[in-house]
């Protein structure tokens, strides 16, 4: 049973462990070629849903970053959002 802590709603706030960047913006940002803040400020990503699976896309340099192959399978998507209280 979940405690307080580990509500079942813990997947709808940011777990990300590994980002997912475009290679090319990565090495603008690391040269220095960009005024951006951060690199997630530079990236501009597109993420969206296939006829494979889920692809990640790079506006910036107009190429594939990450393209996912559910291999047919319907995978469970959440999209709720939920605001974490501060
Ligand atoms: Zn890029």
């Amino acid at each position: 049973m979940p405690s307080e802590k580990t509500s079942s709603y813990d997947h709808l706030f940011n777990s990300i462990k590994e980002p997912v960047i475009c290679q090319k913006c990565f090495d603008e940002f690391a040269q220095g070629q960009t005024d951006a803040g951060s690199l997630q400020h530079y990236a501009a990503l597109d993420v969206g849903f296939t006829d494979r699976g889920v692809q990640i896309w790079c506006r910036r340099h107009d190429l594939n970053v990450c393209h996912i192959d559910f291999a047919g399978m319907a995978l469970d998507a959440d999209f709720r959002c939920l605001e974490q209280s501060k």
